[in-house]
């Protein structure tokens, strides 16, 4: 069937939004833009009980610093869209859409797919404890339903009357006996189930007037349009069920295309990658700073210091690659790209080095306006401004041996404020007896450079050291110190010409006084 592609992500707001979600929102943004499609951000919020305040606006957020914004849907600040061209199917958060669901429940009961179940909590529950008590597990089933409370046991009148005086009735699904479900995966391909294994789904609960995550997630996704759902491998479960509404409801012929992704693994490969992961080995798992409710603090990557293009681009590499040796992609790149056939079934093994990498990758080669502009705020916060020239030439001197702009500052300090302290063991290894006489002649020979650019100091200082037949490590790095106090930086001449002839003099004075 030819018709529009139109993803959507579809998060519960239960928290922060984990990396392994950003990577599912990714790959539909991806699938959906190289296929000339729409990207849908839907909230399910209808379970109220795990609702946190701040997730959606987290979400919203990071999906924002991602650069991947969503076509249709939810936005920022707005607490209901209105159905408008950009927005036809709002409202786009499922607790906003509770009048749909019910009647789509009900049209499941009258054709027989569904039933009402009567069962109290406490029922439920003694029936799970006999269960586990036997050594088995409680499932409401088939072989179970027909000695349960629910409308399947009673006359028409009983249960009419029921529905009217009760509380806590549900709508459950009748999963049929016996049958073979065949489903097809666009990563994993063909699947079989058969029904016996699987349970009687709460479909919708009176006590909220609230659909369950399955009916919400398929009568929005019929609702939306929705041509192709790409979400975690934790729903595979529950797609025999999803087929088997889409089958019910008779919405079969614009059933949406299925891919279920592998979780993103821990970095030794045991396990999923968690919160703990990234706090035990001091790597971020979430792409924002998360502040709980309760006032814990979680690292982000953007407050760490990533670039979002590079933490796309190593998110997009958790599960898929190009099949070239290829490694940097913009985000239009991976438009191109992505292929749904190519993410792997396996997990992804997160390498938080692989990250860092990505990282420097970008560093350098992102647009140094950028680069100095984020240090330029850096800067500022220490109470220095500089001319952004200037702080730009910087940049582009350190930038090589930096993995994030906050480096910076230690590899480059030396530009914006002179030592005051010299690196003693440093010194020691270079600075002898003559350093002080021959530093004062090498400052007289740099005072006649005329223009003090790099190529004018470079190779006549040398000549000149060679000339004198002093030792051109010594010298060099002695000269070194009195500019930087310590090892680091680029070429002396570098050095030289960016801090200016009068700035570099003065800082040779000091040190051979020093
Ligand atoms: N609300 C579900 C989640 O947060 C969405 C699953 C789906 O995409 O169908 O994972």
């Amino acid at each position: 069937m030819n018709r529009k592609t139109r993803v959507r992500f579809a998060p519960s707001p239960t928290g922060p939004l984990h990396m392994g979600g950003v990577r599912t929102a990714l790959y539909n943004y991806l699938y959906a833009k190289q296929r000339g499609g729409d990207f849908i951000l839907r909230i399910e919020d209808t379970d109220s009980q795990r609702f946190v305040p701040g997730a959606e606006e987290y979400i919203i957020e990071a999906l924002a610093w991602c650069g991947i914004l969503p076509d249709e849907g939810v936005e920022r600040g707005k607490m209901a869209e209105q159905i408008s061209e950009r927005h036809p199917h709002a409202p786009y958060r499922q607790s906003q859409r509770r009048a749909i669901y019910r009647k789509y429940a009900e049209e499941l009961v009258n054709k027989g797919f569904a039933y009402y179940a009567f069962d109290t909590s406490e029922r439920l529950e003694s029936l799970r404890k006999d269960a586990e008590s036997g050594g088995g597990a409680f499932t409401y089933n088939y072989q179970v339903r027909s000695s349960l409370d629910n409308s399947l046991n009673m006359t028409k009148d009983e249960c009419e009357a029921r529905l009217l005086q009760e509380k806590h009735w549900v709508v459950r699904f009748k999963m049929p006996e016996n049958r073979v479900v065949k489903m097809t995966d666009m990563i994993r391909g063909e699947i079989e189930v058969n029904t016996n294994t699987l349970d009687d789904k709460v479909l919708w609960k009176v006590a909220d007037e609230l659909p369950t995550y399955h009916l919400a997630n398929v009568v929005d996704d019929h609702l939306m349009e929705i041509s192709d759902v790409i979400r975690g491998e934790e729903w595979l479960p529950s797609l025999p069920l999803h087929y088997l509404l889409y089958e019910a409801f008779g919405w079969e012929d614009t059933r949406p295309n299925f891919a279920h992704l592998s979780l993103l693994l821990k970095p030794d490969g045991k396990g999923k990658l968690s919160k703990r992961d990234g706090d035990r080995l001091g790597f971020p798992v979430f792409p924002l700073e998360w502040r709980s409710p309760e006032g814990d603090i979680s690292h982000g990557y953007r407050e760490d210091g990533y670039f979002p293009e590079a933490f796309i681009n190593m998110l997009a590499f958790l599960g898929w690659n190009p099949g070239t040796e290829q490694e940097i992609f913009s985000l239009e790149e991976l438009v191109n790209a992505f292929s749904i056939e190519r993410v792997i079934k396996s997990g992804a093994k997160f390498n938080p080095e692989k990250a860092k990498w990505f990282n420097q990758e970008y560093m350098r080669s992102r647009e140094i306006d950028k680069i100095a502009s984020e240090f330029a705020l850096i800067l500022s916060e220490k109470g220095i401004s500089r001319d952004f020239e200037y702080i730009k030439r910087v940049c582009s001197l350190v930038r090589e041996r930096a993995v994030f702009v906050k480096e910076l500052w230690d590899l480059a300090d030396y530009f914006f404020v002179a030592p005051t302290e010299y690196d003693q063991t440093v010194k020691a290894k270079f600075w002898q007896a003559e350093t002080p006489e021959i530093l004062n002649s090498v400052k007289e020979f740099l005072s006649r450079i005329e223009p003090f650019d790099k190529e004018s100091i470079e190779h006549p200082l040398s000549q000149y050291i060679k000339e004198n037949g002093w030792q051109m490590g010594s010298v060099m790095n002695s000269l070194r110190i009195c500019l930087v106090g310590a090892s680091k930086g680029p070429s002396v001449a570098d050095i030289m010409a960016l801090i200016g002839k009068e700035e570099s003099l003065k800082r040779v004075e000091r040190g051979i006084s020093a």
